[in-house]
């Protein structure tokens, strides 16, 4: 079964890791790849997409940002040793929040982790308590699309820190709100994985200098090292050039586009054609709470075999919309990023109600 390709999108691409990479970031004047990350070309690309991120951020005097290789996933492990004091309070409420909190409870740097969670589909932000020292939560739990608002937690020693791996760049918020808000580029900014990026406040930066100074933390994970190659516009080691490039040429769009608004106004846009279309359609249903529902990633409960509906779309041309298969639900799950067209997301229900008129209903 295909689906007839006049009501195809153009671009079929709809995963939440890693994004739709726009076709025209591709075609570049590459002649800088295969050059040293420690010379002019590539760092100057490092410094435009730190300054680029200052800009998109409106971040605060005295924020910095930086950056480092391994992903958002690097981080789960950097932040133990070189952000919590020893008493991190953190909210979970799916696959990634889980590994983030896994890695706190393993550390041997931190002895006493409080756990606040919350079943899929809802959202939760960490509770507060006395002798906090920090406070982890994400922005957008990609592996269900529940959505958190940006909101600091605690009192003035306790920092927030926020995986924002999926949100970023997607969705506005105030950097006044956070300490920490760290991110991989291959979701909202549709680049390749493999880097880390954080925007870190004045205390995070003092939290890590002296932490840093404290402990034994193995080089690669250690982010004070990170925080000093990136003020060089350097990595501690070497890094994609391509993931750069891509980065930097999605982040000038974005600024060019208006910047962070404009970005939420889009996302806000397309995920709702996914909602809107969920609510008119008697065999899909919003999987997250109504007041929860990511605008970045829109997950669909379904009565149609997912797996079939996902095979038929695959076989077209449109790939990456199933579930997060660590969540184990009937689930369609949509990508809404700043790349993806919102043409192409109608389309996308188009075709959908075209696949879910030929299948039988369970
Ligand atoms: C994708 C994702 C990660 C992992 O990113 P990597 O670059 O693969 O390490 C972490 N957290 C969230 C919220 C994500 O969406």
């Amino acid at each position: 079964m295909l689906i007839p390709s006049a009501l195809l999108p153009r671009d079929g691409r709809f995963g939440s890791g890693p994004s739709k990479v726009p076709a025209n970031h591709l075609s570049f004047d590459a002649t800088w790849m295969g050059t040293s990350h420690r010379k002019a070309p590539v760092k100057d690309v490092v410094g435009r997409i730190r300054e680029g991120l200052h800009d998109l951020f409106r971040l605060p005097h005295g924020y910095e940002v930086a950056l480092g290789n391994g992903g958002a996933s690097l981080l789960w492990d950097a932040i133990p040793f070189c952000l919590v004091e020893d008493r991190p309070r953190a909210a979970t409420f799916g696959q990634f929040s889980t590994k983030a909190a896994n890695a706190l409870r393993t550390n041997p740097m931190v002895s006493d982790p409080v756990i606040d969670s919350a079943e899929p589909g809802t959202a939760l932000l960490p509770r507060t308590s006395e002798g906090v020292d920090s406070y982890l939560y994400p922005h957008n739990e990609t592996s269900t699309g529940a959505m958190l608002p940006v909101k600091r937690i605690g009192g003035p020693e306790a920092l927030t820190i926020v995986d924002a791996t999926s949100a970023a760049g997607g969705v506005d918020f105030d950097a006044a709100e956070v300490d920490v808000y760290y991110f991989s580029p291959q979701k909202c900014f549709a680049s390749d994985g493999g880097l880390w990026f954080a925007a870190l406040s004045p205390a995070a930066i003092e939290r890590i200098e002296r932490l840093t100074a404290e402990r034994w933390v193995p080089d690669i994970l250690n982010m004070k090292l990170a925080l000093d190659s990136s003020r060089k516009n350097q990595t501690l080691n070497t890094p994609a050039l391509a993931t750069l490039h891509l980065m930097l040429a999605q982040l000038e769009w974005m600024l060019e586009e208006g910047g962070l608004r404009a970005m939420d106004a889009r996302t806000q846009a397309s995920s709702a054609i996914v909602y809107d279309w969920a609510q008119r359609t008697d065999w899909a249903h919003p999987f997250v709470e109504k007041q929860h529902r990511s605008q970045v990633v829109a997950t669909i409960d379904i009565d149609l075999p997912a797996d079939e509906v996902s095979a038929v779309c695959r076989a077209s041309g449109i790939v990456d919309i199933d579930g997060y298969r660590g969540l184990g639900r009937n689930q369609l799950r949509v990508a809404t990023f700043p790349a993806v067209e919102p043409a192409d997301i109608t389309a996308l229900l188009e075709s959908l109600t075209w696949v879910g008129q030929q299948l039988p209903q369970s």
